[in-house]
């Protein structure tokens, strides 16, 4: 059983802290991107055979700029080339803004069953710092028409730790997302990421970022307000609604098989992991050839591929599961990591609930000082 993930590299304009492989392209570009996608797919078709798949992920970049009928033409050529469960988790990343109650429509026609829209935040001030192209008026309208088209289960990204921001406002984003009666909500701390402009105006002291206790309390409250409100928390940053946890983020955390189609997408299974092409000219033109090649093949040795698994499973809430640690590496994850896991008990980070090892919600907190043990 597979995921497949379908990557779209393009935005309307880059926002000032993101560094995803997405550019702010010419629209001219989608139809031929949309045709190399296309092609991608045979290929794999032919290299995999018709291949089961249990969820397929439209992200990016901002999926919802590629025209009704290129998703179309690509979710068709999805279900000839491989074989598609009865009951498919289909998500598209979607911005507000990006889309109208035709495009929505579109959408639930084709098949998706799942939305996930970046928010980030409610503040209009705030939208414009991130370099968002949306307003919160575009925001409400959006989610109001996804819901009216049907879609029954929608998911928003939120963002805590930005510039400016308090946490009135973000008590604010998060009633705001609450009282939308969304399904799911994934929320993420600010990351200075190298060669954005963030990063470039926080190195020159022109980007005011709330202290590190003000974060702690952020992340605090967040932890504390979602549960309340029925957002169970699944993941070190995502929350959902009972039976609405993402299926298709779940298999990553599962150390489960995915293809990757597209420019920067990359596809894992059996142990090896495949990268495709991150630049769009490259990929369109590799289509011309009529062979996409990959960019680096990487193989993981089985020192790397436990600590992936164990890294991934402890994101999650249920942790790693003892027997499947022992079935997939044929030993006992005591026999590799005694001293680290006692380490981590000790210390109320990690706990063993018997059948899963699972950080505690101190060590969801400090993750990275966790995941740092569990390296070979
Ligand atoms: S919309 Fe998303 S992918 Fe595009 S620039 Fe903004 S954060 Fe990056």
């Amino acid at each position: 059983m597979y995921s497949l993930y379908l990557h779209i590299p393009f935005c309307k304009q880059k926002c000032r802290y993101c560094d995803f492989p997405s550019i702010a392209a010419d629209s001219s570009l989608y139809e031929k991107y949309g045709q190399a996608v296309l092609q991608e797919i045979i290929q794999r078709h032919e290299e995999l055979g018709p291949i089961n798949i249990d969820t397929i992920y439209f992200g990016g970049g901002t999926p919802s700029l590629m025209p009704i009928k290129i998703i179309s033409a690509i979710v068709n050529s999805i279900y000839t080339n491989f074989t598609i469960n009865n009951n498919c988790e289909i998500t598209l990343e979607a911005n507000p803004g990006t889309v109208d109650m035709a495009y929505l429509l579109g959408l639930k026609k084709i098949g998706f069953n799942r939305l996930s829209f970046g928010i980030q935040a409610v503040q209009d001030n705030l939208l414009k710092t991130l370099g968002r192209i949306h307003s919160n008026h575009d925001a409400d309208t959006t989610i109001n028409n996804a819901q009216k088209a049907g879609f029954k289960n929608i998911s928003v990204d939120l963002m805590y730790g930005l510039p400016d921001q308090t946490m009135s406002m973000l008590e604010e984003s998060l009633n705001w997302a609450v009282n939308k009666a969304v399904q799911h909500i994934s929320i993420y701390g600010l990351q200075l990421e190298e060669n954005t402009p963030f990063y470039s105006m926080h190195e020159s002291g022109h980007l005011l970022l709330p202290d590190e206790d003000s974060v702690e309390k952020m992340y605090d409250y967040i932890n504390a307000f979602l549960p309340l409100n029925n957002f169970e928390r699944y993941e070190i940053s995502n929350f959902a609604k009972k039976g609405f946890e993402s299926r298709h983020n779940t298999a990553y955390w599962q150390d489960k098989a995915y293809i990757g189609i597209g420019c920067a997408a990359h596809s894992y299974y059996q142990q090896k992991r495949l990268y495709n092409t991150h630049n769009v000219n490259n990929y369109i033109q590799q289509a011309t050839n009529k062979h996409f090649t990959y960019q680096q093949e990487e193989i993981l040795d089985k020192n790397n591929w436990i600590e992936e698994f164990c890294f991934l499973a402890l994101r999650t809430t249920q942790g790693i599961n003892k027997n499947k640690f022992q079935q997939t590496f044929n030993c006992d994850i005591y026999s590799l990591y005694k001293e680290v896991i006692h380490n981590f008990i000790t210390k109320n980070l990690l706990i063993d609930t018997g059948n899963f090892i699972k950080l505690t919600p101190l060590g969801m907190k400090y993750g990275n000082i966790v995941f740092e043990g569990f390296l070979l």
